[in-house]
């Protein structure tokens, strides 16, 4: 048995449709760890238990009130993220 928090792959799940509408935000790896990381820790945590093997957890419970404070969190993320990257811009 294992442990996994849903709410990591509903955060990396939605980011990519919240990052469209930052067009100037990083996609980098280090940013998208930093704008998830964010996120989950503004969101509550959806712990479930695996069984080794099983394919794919449903997040079939998750409300669209759910999904927008989901939303709403990663773009406040975005926004921290892309004032205060935690790398120097190449350009
Ligand atoms: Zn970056």
């Amino acid at each position: 048995m294992e442990l996994k928090n849903c709410m990591e792959e509903v955060v990396q799940d939605k980011m990519d449709i919240v990052l469209e509408q930052y067009p100037s935000c990083c996609r980098c790896e280090q940013c998208r760890s930093d704008i998830a990381a964010l996120a989950l820790n503004q969101l509550p945590p959806r712990y479930v238990s695996t069984r080794k093997g099983d394919v794919f957890v449903r997040v079939s419970e998750m409300t669209t009130e759910g999904e927008v404070t989901v939303i709403q969190a990663i773009a406040k993320a975005i926004e921290i993220v892309s004032k205060n990257p935690h790398h120097t811009t190449k350009s």
